[in-house]
């Protein structure tokens, strides 16, 4: 008898513990998520999705790219449910299908197609029915600040930083205005800037917006900010709360085709001098490259014009006319509206012209003036009440650039 009773103690404990294991397995099934974590980290994870990544190719069309998954049979019923958020037929070579897929199950859930940088198309599975939605990309946002110091070129220099290419192309977007980076650099200058990286899974996938910068050039502090006012005012500032688009582009040639394509980074041929006689700025660049209008105006004309080659003039309003020359090709006829940063032409070297460059020339009451010495208004001003608003909110930024 006194041997067993240490066995009765043992099956009452065990049946306690069936009991306590019966409680908790009751209350984990009820979904406490605290319980749910413990669970998970104390076996091992198991995934509830797989993912399949199907590459668009050049010549595919969506009838085609779904011929080669194991899906096609819902081909259509994907089709005519995206079709009222975007149409599949567009799909584009060099971008791609997610295909998931339940990870025990390998029922097909759900397709994603990323339509652009920012939003994507969602095709989910309910047994037979397909419902589609537009989305923002669901990235992870990280905020990071970059700095240095000009030796060379702002891409030069910002490369060297190990600086997203992207957002080099974005910090000179945000003073496109008030800096023109082939000309205005010069050794010492320095730059900071607050921007957006965007992961997707953990992965680095691109630069976002660019928060805020700071250019000081000879200098001289010149700063930008993104501000979401509202409808009428979203887009960039400066300190003073003035909108940083002004009535002309510093440079005619977007910063990001010039970048990367010389290996001393932008360049110019000769500046404005009055004593040799040369009224323009010259700027060098691979034949092709694309010139915008600096402002928006109305084509005065365009068309062989001697020893400027192919020139463009645009005619902005009753005092400033600018003219682009050498053109290889022309994109805009007399007496064509155009709006500030549209394409006009493409930079060539026909006319009196020993290589592929842009001759820039601005004209103002009739007189070839420095349009890097132009002086131009400031942007238009946020009202009192936003400009509160945009003091407060951009206040770390603020900080944060000059620390
Ligand atoms: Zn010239």
């Amino acid at each position: 008898m006194t041997i067993k009773k240490p066995i009765i103690y043992i099956i009452i404990g065990g049946l306690l513990l069936l009991a306590g294991i019966f409680v908790l397995f009751n209350h984990d099934s009820r979904g406490g998520s605290e319980e749910l974590t413990l669970e998970a980290s104390a076996s091992p994870v198991i995934p509830e999705i797989k993912k399949e990544v199907v590459a668009i190719e050049a010549g595919d069309t969506y009838g085609v790219v779904m011929a080669r998954t194991n899906i096609s049979q819902h081909s259509t019923k994907i089709y005519e449910a995206a079709k009222k958020h975007y149409d599949l037929a567009q799909i584009r070579a060099g971008y791609e299908l997610e295909l998931i897929y339940g990870y025990s199950d390998g029922e097909f859930r759900e397709l994603v197609y990323k339509i652009d940088t920012e939003e994507e198309l969602s095709v989910v599975r309910t047994n037979d029915t397909f419902q589609a939605e537009l989305r923002p990309i669901p990235y992870e946002v990280k905020i990071v600040t970059k700095e240095g110091e000009i030796t060379s070129s702002l891409y030069e220099d910002a490369m060297r930083q190990n600086i997203d290419e992207r957002a080099i192309i974005g910090l000179a977007d945000i003073f496109q205005w008030t800096i023109d980076f082939a000309m205005d650099p010069r050794v010492g200058d320095t730059f900071r800037f607050i921007y957006e990286e965007r992961y997707l899974d953990g992965e680095y996938v691109r630069p976002g917006r660019v928060l805020a910068g700071k250019y000081v050039n000879e200098g001289k502090r010149y700063t930008s900010y993104y501000f979401d006012g509202d409808d009428d005012n979203t887009e960039y500032f400066d300190e003073d709360g003035n909108s940083a688009q002004k009535m002309f582009l510093k440079a005619p040639i977007a910063f990001k085709y010039i970048s990367s394509g010389f290996t001393t980074g932008m360049r110019y041929v000769e500046a404005f001098n009055v004593s040799t006689g040369h009224r323009a700025i010259d700027y060098a660049a691979s034949a092709g490259t694309p010139i915008r209008s600096v402002g928006d105006g109305t084509i005065l004309s365009a068309g062989w014009n001697g020893s400027y080659g192919y020139m463009v003039s645009v005619r902005h309003n009753g005092t400033y006319t600018t003219n682009y020359a050498h053109m290889s090709r022309m994109a805009v006829k007399k007496g064509n509206k155009v709006k500030q940063g549209d394409i006009i032409g493409y930079v060539g070297s026909t006319g009196f012209s020993t290589g592929p460059h842009l001759h820039y020339e601005m004209v103002k009451n009739g007189v070839k003036v420095n349009s890097l010495a132009e002086v131009m208004p400031p942007g238009k001003a946020l009202s009192a009440e936003m400009k509160e608003k945009f003091l407060t909110e951009t206040q770390t930024w603020r900080e944060e650039l000059d620390k």
